[in-house]
């Protein structure tokens, strides 16, 4: 049995708080590495040893910073089989999924090469007699990130790299559902020339996220995961007066039109329903068809490729679809909410609860579900399921289709797919929805653009990484410098105005 460690001042250090969690190969069931969960006193270890080397790297000059993001950039590239293996091994999502978690983390990691343009602060030349004006970016000092099981390469990357670039130290407590990836990249970042305890990764539960929010040395806190944890991460990490942005769970909507191109949805949805197990926060999980006979169009044409999709393990290779949900937990609360749809009424079109996968009868792998018929009030429509269960939502009118979209507690992606510019146009301007897809099923912003949800998706102002990356990882000092040849009289009584 493989123990697992910290990564603390630049070594792998074991945990002695004799607490563990299991990790499981989801695929087998099978408990593969213990992950120790770190005490108050490892976090705070790792706080002083953030804030000792955190001055030095600030004045580091923004361009040997981005060095070393241009040298990580290489080693995830150089790395990117071991990464995905390692990946899917705790994860169980399949080997091109798991690359394309890396990627969507290594397209930031390249966004945050620009940190000495996007560090540049503004000047004001003569903003009075003899006066200038001037506002610097400054970094907050010790920064901490929790992450989610579901994406265990790409959001630690969203947080870390422009953390770290900007010139703060960063401090990871990832899930300790699938630790080893942020493990790995942490070796990565030292290996690319990152000083010793700016990337540090502090493996645990409840306790080292509490321990997180009431140090007083570490000044942020970003979060990712489901929306009662956001919430409680939110409220207590403002109350400590940090700066915390948290990012939470997800019911997004796909509205097919009576003009869209049947075949296309279809294809759209079962890729953004299914892929990843349905293990996304921007997976689509509710599909709302306007009118019935799109609606019976649609059914249509999903129901085949449903069944025709290929569940198994990630060393199946290329002839996988998905793989097993995370854990047994995760697997029963999905059979749960699928006989509670039943039990409420909604029609199972396509029925997975009896797969069973040769071999790997111990494994947590769920079959694909579609239900039709699906009404507001049942529970497979309020909650997010988080697998891979497709609910249709039959709209009459697209105002009703919109409208279950305006109305839902989440925001955080949605999606409509028609033909008329007018009506994707009009979709964009009024759904209160963060990331919309116009005929794009899953429409995650590029790393220089912002991602966040809106409504119960959200707790805090700034999305993660472009731009507002950089604002959440630094703050603004603004000097006004007047030099004492500048000085002719006494001191002034009154507030100084630029006349
Ligand atoms: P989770 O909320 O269970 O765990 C997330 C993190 O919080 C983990 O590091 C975990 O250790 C920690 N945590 C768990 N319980 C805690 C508690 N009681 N107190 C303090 N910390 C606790 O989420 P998950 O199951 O790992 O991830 C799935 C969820 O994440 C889904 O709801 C999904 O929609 C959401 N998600 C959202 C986004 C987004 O950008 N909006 C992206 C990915 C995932």
């Amino acid at each position: 049995m493989q123990e697992l460690t910290h990564y603390i001042g630049g070594e792998h250090v074991k945990g002695t708080s004799g607490r563990f969690a299991d990790v499981y190969n989801p695929a087998t069931g099978e408990v593969q590495a213990k992950v120790p969960l770190a005490s108050q006193a490892e976090l705070e270890q790792a706080v002083a040893i953030a804030a000792k080397a955190q001055p030095a790297w600030a004045a580091v000059n923004p361009q040997r910073r981005a060095r070393v993001m241009m040298k990580f950039v290489d080693l995830l590239h150089r790395d990117m089989d071991k990464l995905a293996e390692a990946l899917s091994r705790e994860h169980g999502k399949t080997l091109p999924d798991a690359k394309g978690d890396v990627i969507r983390g290594l397209e930031v990691v390249e966004f945050c090469i620009g940190a000495p343009h996007l560090l540049k602060g503004e000047f004001t030349d003569s903003a009075g007699p003899g006066i200038d004006m001037y506002s610097m970016k400054q970094p907050l000092g010790v920064t901490a990130g929790i992450t989610p099981f579901n994406f265990p390469a790409m959001i630690p990357m969203w947080m870390c790299a422009p953390a770290i670039v900007c010139g703060n130290a960063f401090i990871l407590k990832p899930s300790e559902r699938d630790p080893s990836v942020p493990l790995m990249l942490a070796e990565q970042l030292e290996e690319a020339g990152l000083p010793k305890g700016i990337m540090q990764v502090v493996n645990g539960d409840k306790e080292a996220v509490d321990a997180i929010l009431y140090d007083p040395i570490i000044q942020s806190v970003g979060f990712v995961g489901s929306t009662p944890i956001a919430e409680y991460i939110y409220g207590t990490g403002c109350a400590q007066g940090k700066r915390v942005q948290c990012f939470g769970g997800a019911k997004n909507h796909m509205i097919i039109m009576p003009d869209a191109d049947m075949d296309q949805a279809a294809d759209a949805l079962v890729g953004a329903g299914y892929g990843a197990a349905g293990e996304r926060c921007m997976a689509i999980s509710v599909a709302v068809p306007v009118g019935d006979d799109t609606a019976d169009r649609l059914i249509e044409k999903l129901v085949p490729k449903i069944e025709a999709l290929k569940v198994g393990p990630y060393t199946a290779g290329d002839d996988v679809d998905y793989g097993p949900v995370v854990t047994a937990a995760a697997k029963a609360n999905i059979e749960n909410l699928v006989q509670s749809g039943i039990d409420q009424g909604a029609k199972l079109v396509v029925d997975g609860r009896d797969f069973k996968l040769q071999g790997y009868e111990d494994g947590f792998f769920v079959g694909a579900h579609l239900f039709d018929h699906v009404t507001k009030d049942m529970d497979i429509y309020k909650k997010e399921i988080f697998g891979p269960v497709l609910s249709t939502v039959r709209a009459q009118s697209y105002e009703e289709a919109i409208g279950l979209a305006l109305d839902h507690e989440y925001g955080n992606g949605t999606a409509i797919f028609t033909r008329d510019g007018d009506t994707a146009r009009d979709f964009a301007a009024r759904i209160n929805i963060g990331m919309v897809g116009i005929n794009v099923p899953i429409p995650v912003p590029l790393a220089y653009h912002t991602f966040g949800g809106w409504k119960k998706s959200v707790f805090g102002d700034l999305n993660q990484h472009g731009p507002d990356a950089f604002k959440f990882y630094t703050r603004t000092k603004t000097v006004t410098a007047r030099w004492p040849s500048g000085i002719k009289e006494g001191g002034e009584f009154s507030i100084p105005v630029m006349e």
